[in-house]
């Protein structure tokens, strides 16, 4: 079964055609094609590329999602991947599934209602992936097999002491407020790898996963299971990240309102937008680029890369007393998978509680899945470079094959 992954992000939009070769979840994946439109919005980069090595590499206005995902589906159908044989069903990230969706979905009439209804509590996050959605059935038809996978449902069974803010209970039910939190298909993906690499069952592992990325998140996984994670209602909770401030004092966005003379929209703007490495730093929100400036004496970078650093650390200690210690930490994201400096720095001075890197094997492991710790540490730490899109097309096919068992009956 070939199967189309759309992956929206906040100015990208991803894709993969995927051969799926058994109709079962434990399949085995080869990508006949794929690629990434990036910053949708404005002079969008397009590369796309066939397992051939066939491919199209243009920079050009890309308005919005929709004309984003005309130029993907006019590239499929150019590669020949449109007829008969070939797309046969459609995988979606969704960022929220909200309160409603604690699994993939099949994509219908009611269930892309549900989603926009999701608006109220998640305003910018579904619009993307809205609009690809729309995109590829006005391409393929409302009946052509399509299934959303949400990026908040490894979240949804986090116990309610980790999902539940200390604010009047009868405010929270009301507005549907609680810690949704996100990368959920990221995070699974790093702990069911783990599992597969250490060929042990995930049931008896405790793990803390780091997505370190331009958006940051860790998650406590016990059994399997998300049992705390630190973005919150919103991904603008939690570590520090590219742009975003991550925790503050919730008296904060009241103070600078009042003190800037700015109304509440603006500060959530400086908070998501002009914060993070970028607000420290002043200069970027790019890890590399603040990386190269530290090493130039620059110490706003320094400082930027100091708090970030810590701030992880301090996660994951917390995740430790949550969860009684761990038998890993892994790493992933762009960060995670490809900074050795940041990853020594967040894993500094642990020895205490049996987490040791190996240096070397630390410094060598750039964007390859590897274990970096020494051999005689009681914690492993991993790099394991995350794969979102054979979390969303396993889901998809199962999700499929679950409906069609169904039907049969
Ligand atoms: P992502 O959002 O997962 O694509 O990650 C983007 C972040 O990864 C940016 O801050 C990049 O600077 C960072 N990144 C990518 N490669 C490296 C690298 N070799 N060293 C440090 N940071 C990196």
């Amino acid at each position: 079964m070939n199967v189309l992954i759309i992956n929206c992000g906040s100015s990208t939009l991803k894709f993969k055609v995927m051969e799926t070769r058994h109709d079962t979840p434990s399949c085995h994946e080869r990508i006949l094609a794929g690629g990434i439109i990036d910053r949708i919005g404005g002079q969008g980069e397009i590369r796309f590329k066939t397992e051939d090595g066939e491919d199209l590499r243009e920079v050009r206005e890309v308005k919005d999602y929709e004309i984003a995902s005309d130029i993907m589906f006019d590239w499929i159908e150019s590669i020949g991947l449109m007829k008969p044989g070939g797309i046969e069903a459609v995988g979606h990230r969704v960022v929220h599934g909200g309160y409603r969706f604690v699994e993939p979905a099949i994509i219908d009439d009611e269930v892309i209602d549900a989603i926009e209804a999701m608006r109220n509590i998640a305003p910018l996050h579904n619009d993307p992936s809205l609009k690809a959605i729309r995109s590829a059935r006005a391409r393929l038809g409302p009946h052509f097999p399509m299934v959303a996978v949400f990026d908040t449902a490894f979240h949804c069974n986090m116990p309610e002491s980790a999902s539940r803010y200390a604010i009047p209970i009868e405010l929270a039910d009301k507005h549907r407020i609680r810690r949704y939190g996100f990368h959920g298909l990221a995070h699974r993906f790093m702990a069911e790898r783990y599992a597969i690499i250490t060929e042990r069952p995930l049931k008896e592992l405790r793990l803390v996963t780091l997505q370190l990325g331009n958006g940051c998140s860790a998650t406590a996984i016990d059994g399997g299971r998300s049992v705390d994670t630190s973005m919150g209602f919103t991904p603008l909770e939690g570590l520090m990240m590219g742009t975003r401030s991550g925790d503050v004092d919730p008296h904060l966005p009241g103070f600078l309102a009042r003190h800037e003379g700015v109304d509440i929209e603006e500060v959530e703007d400086w908070l998501n937008r002009r914060s993070g490495l970028l607000g420290v730093s002043g200069h970027s929100n790019d890890m590399r680029e603040l990386l190269g400036k530290k090493s130039k004496g620059d110490l706003r970078a320094s400082l930027a890369v100091e708090i970030f650093c810590y701030r992880a650390k301090k996660q994951i200690g917390a995740y430790f007393a949550a969860i009684g210690g761990a038998d890993a930490v892994i790493f992933g994201g762009g960060i995670g998978e490809n900074s050795p400096e940041v990853r020594a720095r967040i894993c500094a001075g642990m020895e205490w509680c049996g987490l040791a890197l190996d240096e070397d094997i630390n410094a060598g492991t750039i964007g390859s899945e590897n274990r970096i710790s020494k051999d005689s540490a009681r914690i492993h730490v991993y790099v394991i470079p995350v794969d979102e899109e054979a979390v969303i097309v396993r889901d998809t096919v199962l999700c499929l094959h679950i409906i069609n068992r169904h039907l049969r009956r």
